[in-house]
């Protein structure tokens, strides 16, 4: 039996401090290469310029696998800090890549004229470059795509499909522009083929694994059902019998129908307590999968890919273990609840949570028999509608301070799921009364932009930090 408290997370994959060592080594591994070789350039600028090359193409394939489909990646940090890091690398990615067309460029020089003018027109008609430029161009697309994303006038899955295909394509063009320009030894061209291999096959896999898959390990929809006037229940079962093994506040990937391509799979969290005999998701509508499961017939397939997700009690000493849930977060956090009431919990347990409407709330018979079973007294809030029970408002400081009532705020541990905007908020009310950041955990629903907490600012810093490295390596490498 191991040692830690019931239910908590124990993290596969690589502790983060590696992975961003693991990381920056990555990256810099074919400029280490050709610094040991000795193929350098005379010229500061172009040296520059080809280090910050090597090290945009680096970054580039490096995408391919923090896309967050990968546990011994995403395992320990979780999918919020996966996707974070993933979105900001792009851009700068890009800006390196910037950086290498300008230092290629060079500046304008009053003693050679004709010189700048010279490389620019190289750059834009040379037809030996035509792999650059589109891949350049690619690259800039892939990244303001991605940043205007919530705002296209396209399914989610349009894009994303073609967010994978352009990715692909980019590693291909690449790959191109480095064998056929990047004046590479042997073994440096054997190093990019290996690294370009490495990063690709993992994501193609993702998908044949998929497409592969036999129909009869699908799971099908025992019951599917409105449980509030925006949220469903779906109860999955497994044919063969077969049980998830995963750990409360975990998430899986689940396509329903026959959709075989993992476009079509959407991430839900478990929201039933593992052992049960059936696996339940609650989906609230957001667009056009979740808005039309009223079409879904009990008996559907479902394909599941999972558990991912770190999300869950982390296993240190505490003295007091705090759940929030707002809306639809309710979903990891009424597994947890659901577990703790059947195998006990360690320590005081409380609980807060929040809705919009009070019809939004999950009935009583799906939240009751486990606060009954812990001895919680929740603390129920609604901005409308609020009556009896169920407090007017939202979750503020005073009721943080109630949750903390008579423990030790730097020794509780916090599971918080609902909006973006509530977890940052309450993350930074329960920090300045006195929980430790690291003791404050949370999952976003969404991987779009929205309000930053002081956890995430720390986060930023640690990407601000291994992106500054890659920089000063750069640096470096042109003065050697
Ligand atoms: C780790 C995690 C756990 C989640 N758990 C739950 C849950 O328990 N219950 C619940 O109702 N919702 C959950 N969500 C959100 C849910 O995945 C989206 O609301 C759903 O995929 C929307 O699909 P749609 O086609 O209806 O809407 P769309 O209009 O296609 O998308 C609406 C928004 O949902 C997000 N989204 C859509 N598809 C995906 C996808 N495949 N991957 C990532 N984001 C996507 C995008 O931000 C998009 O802008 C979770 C999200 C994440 C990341």
């Amino acid at each position: 039996m191991s040692d830690l408290p019931r239910h908590t997370i124990i993290h596969r994959g690589i502790p983060p401090l590696t992975l961003a060592l693991i990381y920056v080594g990555a990256v810099l591994l074919p400029l280490a290469l050709a610094s040991l070789l000795g193929e350098t350039h005379r010229q500061l600028t172009v040296q520059l310029g080809a280090a910050a090359g090597t090290i945009s193409a680096a970054m580039i394939f490096l995408q391919m696998i923090s896309s967050g489909r990968f546990e011994a990646v995403s395992g320990r940090i979780g999918i919020d800090i996966t996707m974070a890091f993933h979105k900001w690398a792009a851009p700068m990615a890009l800006a390196f890549a910037l950086a290498h067309v300008a230092l290629l460029i060079g500046l304008p020089d009053p003693d050679r004229p004709n010189r700048f003018a010279r490389r620019l027109e190289t750059l834009m008609t040379a037809e030996r470059l035509w792999d650059a430029r589109l891949a350049l161009i690619l690259l800039a697309l892939l990244v303001l795509l991605a940043l205007l994303r919530d705002r296209l006038p396209v399914r989610y899955q349009v894009w994303r499909g073609s967010h994978a295909l352009g990715a692909l394509a980019l590693v291909g063009l690449v790959l191109a522009h480095l064998f056929t320009d990047g004046l590479l030894s042997p073994a440096r061209t054997a190093l990019w083929a290996g690294f370009a291999a490495a990063v690709t096959l993992p994501a193609l896999w993702v998908y044949a694994r998929r497409l592969t898959r036999p129909p009869g390990q699908c799971w099908t929809i025992a019951g599917l059902r409105s449980v509030t006037p925006s949220i469903h229940e779906m109860l999955l079962e497994n044919p063969r019998g077969h049980r998830l093994d995963f750990r409360p506040g975990q998430f899986v990937w689940a396509s329903v129908g026959g959709q075989r391509l993992p476009l079509h799979d959407h991430p839900f969290s478990i929201a039933s307590a593992p052992g049960a005999p059936q696996l339940r998701l609650l989906i609230q509508e957001a667009g056009d999968f979740t808005s039309s499961l009223d079409a879904v017939m009990p008996g559907t397939r479902v394909a599941i890919d999972g558990p991912h997700g770190s999300f869950g009690p982390s296993g240190g000493p505490r003295d007091g273990l705090i759940l929030i849930a707002g809306g639809v977060g309710i979903a990891p956090i009424l597994s947890m609840l659901e577990a703790f009431a059947r195998d006990g919990c360690d320590g005081p347990l409380r609980f807060a949570y929040s809705v919009h409407d009070a019809s939004d709330m999950m009935p009583d018979e799906m939240l009751r028999p486990a606060l009954k079973a812990l001895d919680v007294t929740p603390l129920l809030t609604a901005s409308r509608n609020a009556g009896g029970e169920v407090a007017q408002g939202r979750l503020g400081e005073a009721q943080m301070r109630q949750l903390l009532e008579g423990l030790d705020p730097k020794r509780v541990e916090v599971m918080i799921c609902g909006p973006g905007p509530m977890m940052t908020t309450l993350t930074d009310t329960l920090n300045d009364l006195g929980v430790p950041l690291p003791r404050i955990h949370y999952e976003r629903f969404s991987y779009g932009a929205g309000p930053l907490s002081r956890k995430d600012h720390r986060m930023m810093a640690g990407f601000a930090t291994i992106f500054a490295a890659l920089a000063a390596a750069m640096a470096l490498y042109s003065l050697i």
